[in-house]
């Protein structure tokens, strides 16, 4: 309780970003603290059970939070991108956004089948961004060991999505 007492205190809510209504969850102040940084790796980390052959950090703070992680579980990393910016061959995953719509990508040779996968991004909001890379993950034949989410703003019910995983978040809001 203590830890996530410390964690939520180094998250700053920015009104109205990136749109009038919305209260962005803002971690960069979480980041700028070396012992709360690494606390918070090592929180992520635990949501691994078992042994863990990569790391997938969703852009961009995914990246940020899982390449850490990755090191700490002594597992690769990698990246599940936007559209359009892995320069190798790529298997996407479309999915809805509020307005419109949202494609993200891995590299084909990411996974070797049966590789064990955890999956990390800062925040779960509607959950469309977790399923899709669930999804990439399952389909070039790794398996999904966890999810794992420093904060989850479960009045979005992000985790309906996600009934068929197993999700480990350090926040809810
Ligand atoms: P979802 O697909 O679950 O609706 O949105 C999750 C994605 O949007 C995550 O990759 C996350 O980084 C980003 N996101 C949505 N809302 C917030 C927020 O309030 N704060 C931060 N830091 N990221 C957000």
């Amino acid at each position: 309780a203590a830890d996530h007492e410390l964690l939520l205190s180094y998250i700053r809510d920015v009104p109205d970003w990136p749109e009038p209504g919305v209260m962005f969850k803002d971690i960069t102040p979480l980041l700028r603290q070396p012992d709360v940084f690494a606390k918070t790796v090592d929180l992520l980390a635990a949501a691994a059970d078992g042994p863990i052959d990569a790391v997938v950090g969703i852009e961009a703070r995914g990246f940020i939070l899982g390449a850490p992680v990755a090191n700490r579980l002594g597992a690769g990393f990698v990246p599940v991108r936007k559209e359009g910016k892995l320069p190798s061959d790529t298997s996407s995953a479309s999915y809805e956004l509020e307005y419109g719509q949202a494609t993200i990508e891995v590299h084909r040779d990411a996974f070797t089948d049966g590789e064990r996968v955890l999956i990390v991004d800062d925040v779960l909001a509607t959950g469309g961004t977790v399923r899709a890379t669930v999804d990439l993950v399952r389909a070039a034949g790794a398996e999904v060991a966890a999810v794992s989410i420093l904060m989850e703003l479960g009045f979005l019910h992000g985790r309906k999505k996600l009934l068929d995983v197993d999700v480990h978040v350090l926040l809810s809001l």
